[in-house]
């Protein structure tokens, strides 16, 4: 592999030899990237820790290289993410039209994910872990096996011969510890351990990202939770959590849509509960749907049935509403996913 003209990094002229065996279209996207110079990254709207994890350590990454790199979102992050590295450095649009070399889109399944438009004509570079990818780009790296779009993005900046600094390590620590639920979810594997035990070697203080990432609510976040799970109905003999918010509980506890992050893995705390929906009614008229599991109650083949997607343990849609005509339905899909995948006993 040769590096092309453009290339200005000493740092990495080739990747072969970093490149694991057989891996071919991580090496092929290595090659992409350094012969190329102008880099747009994106990832999936209402961003998470996996999102803005995985597109910050890649940008950390590409300048390390003296690539040229913006980053485009549709929707900025959740608050308590502001205060990590480079955040300011994502522009929030819902139309692109920055001029790139390439596109690397992160964590999404097709292209409509990003939510922004524009993005077509690009050259991309399609970097996912969910179930489902289109396969959308000129390169399409897929690993469902990844418990964080993190994990790959990792893979490739080692291939990329980039060392790990602190940011780029605060990043993929912040991208694993969110998509693994807080090593909570059942994708994770030696290989998450072994990622972050690096990450943890080049700076990561553990505790403090877990004070930063999940002890960093307001007074009014926490008098929402109150409200949300007070108002919490259970079923199938407690086996379901059912959440819903409507803007009156918002308004009353002086928050927005932003604070509910997080919220649906509570309700998975309490041993019998097996799985959580929350139900939002949202300002267009739809509902938002986002699931949690334990085990293997599989919530993305619900999600896969109404258009949308995630992981066994986690995943969402968006449907049109009104919430009391979609409620009861989407309930019993999931009272029959639980049939179908819970145990008995809590599997310790
Ligand atoms: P959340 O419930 O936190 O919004 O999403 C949980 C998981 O499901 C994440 O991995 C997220 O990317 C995925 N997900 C949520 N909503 C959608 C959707 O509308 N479409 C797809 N493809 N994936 C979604
Ligand atoms: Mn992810």
């Amino acid at each position: 592999m040769s590096s092309g003209p453009n290339e200005k990094s000493e740092m990495a002229t080739s990747s072969r030899s970093r490149v694991p065996a057989g891996h071919e279209v991580l090496e092929r996207i290595c090659e992409e990237i350094l012969r190329r110079e102008r880099f747009l990254l994106t990832s999936h709207a209402r961003p998470d820790g996996d999102s803005i994890g995985s597109q910050l350590a890649m940008a950390y990454a590409l300048d390390a290289l003296g690539k040229q790199v913006r980053l485009v979102n549709a929707d900025a992050a959740p608050d308590h993410y502001r205060e990590f590295p480079g955040l300011d450095r994502i522009e929030i649009t819902a139309q692109s039209e920055v001029p790139a070399d390439a596109l690397i889109v992160m964590e999404c399944s097709d292209l409509t994910r990003t939510g922004v438009a524009g993005l077509d004509h690009h050259y991309i570079i399609n970097i996912d872990h969910h179930a489902g990818n289109r396969m959308y780009g000129a390169l399409n790296w897929f690993d469902e096996s990844a418990a964080a779009c993190g994990e790959m993005v990792f893979d490739l900046i080692r291939a990329l011969g980039v060392p790990l600094s602190r940011e780029i390590a605060t990043h993929i620590y912040l991208a694993i510890l969110t998509d693994t639920g807080s090593f909570h979810h059942s994708n994770i594997t030696p290989r998450t351990f072994d990622i972050c035990r690096q990450t943890v070697e080049a700076g990561v203080n553990p505790a403090a990202m877990a004070r930063s990432v999940f002890d960093s609510n307001s007074f009014g976040k926490l008098k929402l939770i109150g409200a949300l799970l007070n108002s919490m109905e259970l079923t199938d003999r407690g086996r379901l959590a059912v959440l819903a918010i409507d803007d009156d509980m918002l308004t009353s506890c002086g928050c927005t849509h932003n604070d509910t992050e997080g919220v649906i893995n509570l309700p998975l705390t309490a041993r019998e509960i097996q799985a959580v929906v929350f139900f939002k009614a949202v300002a267009s008229g739809e509902v938002r749907v986002s699931m949690r599991s334990k085990y293997d109650v599989d919530v993305r083949l619900v999600a896969s049935e109404h258009g949308g997607g995630g992981h066994k343990n986690a995943a969402g849609f968006t449907v049109p509403g009104p919430l009391a005509e979609v409620r009861p339905r989407i309930i019993a899909r999931l009272v029959a996913a639980i049939a179908a995948g819970a145990r008995t006993d809590d599997g310790d």
